[in-house]
């Protein structure tokens, strides 16, 4: 993600997910299902998977017991009336012997539920789902749930990022954000480390644009609809999934066997978002050069305009940019900052959200390379500007650990930044660049975590270097200037 310009407004997560779990309403229901003798789960123990995936800094976020391997989410999206009708089926494998399982479903009605085709029953707790199969789920077995559903969406509050989910706009709709979002429009396990393959279908009234994530796979009319399709074959974080309905100007190719699909808002007049969007391919392959290939299967960006969005986000293969980032002309710095998640923080994601800063602060150092790249400041000149200038404020907060208030907070970009320059120059080019390269290739499609980071920094570069993480991503105060080690 990156901010647009001016202060980041730093306050505390309104998050209803969270503030659910502090006061125990998101209990599973633990009425035990009717078993009909004899049962394949008679003589073992069933029990409701957890309501959260154990993350810290979000404990109601995700969910315990399972693991989703696919999700096919059917939308039809009316802006007219704000309403949505879905239908969205995943396969997943139990990780334990579940009774009944949960989903993260912010909203709507749940009009239906079945698990390996048989009626399941199923309860609301807040922005939890919770499923009771008609029977128990074996760990190590899969199964698969359709979930049909329907309502107008609600954004979630987020006090720092401002509204995050799908939001209806002038002329359609746009679901976005982080660290949630997905679950506005569909019913998901909603935490980066369980990752899922999707297709994605969005039906909306003909004449409308519905663009997502991954590769175009055609669209269809009948009626006055449009069914717009895509795919993300590649395992994909929830937050990361994104729609964009409404009227654009798209911008369709091909690079090195994989499509393109651009799309900028009519309701922003063409020019620097376009123009900076145009770059996108030349920017992933500068940005390919440097950290190893690519790693999706389809390339974009799509350029939306609500105040509401004030910020770019990495959504998988096709980042979203709020067109703010363009009133002052051409930028392709955000455009290499987005790009570069593709790499840390899409393909490798987060096992914790505390870990932030191995996403951003990898992505604020790809905008640093870029901007030399392409003929403006050199890194180092960069960095001592940085340094020099940084405001106290910015060294009290540890990027490594900047709890929940910070997560998106200046010292995770910035010091976050100048953490990844401390490292090139404790260990050297050669090395630092390798490092950059092997946790790509070895964490590709994975999730991983800080000290895995410092872990293979140290193997590769054969250097001890846990002092100078200690100091720049824990520490409290301004570090001592990198030196080489
Ligand atoms: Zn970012």
């Amino acid at each position: 993600m990156a901010r647009r310009g001016g202060r980041r407004r730093i306050g505390v997560l309104a998050c209803g997910a969270l503030l659910l779990a502090g006061c125990g309403a998101a209990e599973p229901d633990r009425a035990t299902p009717a078993l009909t003798a004899p049962s394949p789960t008679a003589g073992r123990s069933f029990a409701p998977g957890a309501p959260g995936a154990g993350d810290p800094y979000f404990p109601s976020y995700g969910n315990g017991g399972y693991d989703v391997a696919h999700y096919t989410v059917k939308v039809r999206y009316d802006p007219a009336t704000d309403r949505l009708t879905g239908t969205t089926t995943l396969r997943a494998t139990a990780t334990a012997n579940l009774s009944a399982f949960n989903l993260d479903l912010a909203g709507l009605t749940v009009r239906s539920v079945t698990v390996d085709g048989a009626k399941a029953a199923h309860t609301r707790a807040g922005d939890e789902l919770v499923v009771t199969p008609a029977t128990g789920l074996t760990s190590g077995n899969g199964f698969v749930a359709e979930i049909r559903y329907d309502g107008r969406p609600a954004a979630l509050d987020n006090d720092v990022l401002g509204e995050a989910g799908w939001l209806h706009t002038t002329d359609g709709a746009i679901a976005l954000g982080q660290p949630e979002s997905a679950s506005t429009w569909y019913p998901v396990n909603d935490h980066p480390s369980d990752k899922a393959t999707y297709d994605l279908e969005i039906t909306v009234p003909k004449g409308l644009t519905a663009v997502s994530n991954g590769a175009p796979k055609g669209r269809s009319t009948t009626g006055d609809w449009t069914t717009w399709r895509w795919s993300e074959d590649a395992p994909m974080a929830s937050y990361l999934t994104t729609v964009a309905i409404g009227k654009f100007r798209v911008t369709t190719g091909e690079h090195k066997g994989r499509p393109v699909y651009s799309a900028v808002t009519t309701q922003v007049a063409e020019g620097a978002p376009d123009r900076s969007i145009a770059r996108t391919i030349e920017v992933a392959d500068y940005l390919e050069s440097i950290f190893g290939p690519y790693p999706f299967d389809a390339y974009g960006g799509v350029v939306v305009a609500d105040d509401r969005i004030r910020y770019a986000l990495e959504t998988q293969s096709r980042p979203v940019y709020s067109a703010g980032f363009f009133r002052q002309g051409d930028n392709t710095g955000v455009i290499a900052h987005e790009l570069a998640h593709q790499w840390y923080g899409d393909s490798v994601s987060l096992q914790r959200w505390q870990d932030i800063w191995l996403n951003e602060g990898l992505a604020t150092y790809a905008e640093w390379l870029w901007a030399e790249h392409d003929g403006e400041s050199t890194v180092q000149h960069t960095f001592e500007q940085k340094y020099a200038t940084t405001s106290s404020q910015v060294w009290r907060i540890p990027p490594g650990k900047p709890g929940v208030e910070n997560l998106f907070g200046r010292s995770v970009y910035e010091r976050g930044g100048m953490t990844v320059h401390a490292l090139r120059v404790a260990v050297g080019d050669s090395a630092f660049f390798s490092i950059l390269r092997t946790w790509a290739a070895e964490n590709k499609n994975g999730n991983a975590t800080t000290d895995e980071f410092v872990a293979l920094a140290e193997r590769v570069s054969g250097k001890k270097l846990d002092k100078l993480f200690d100091a720049w991503l824990y520490g409290t105060d301004r570090p001592a200037e990198p030196k080489p080690l």
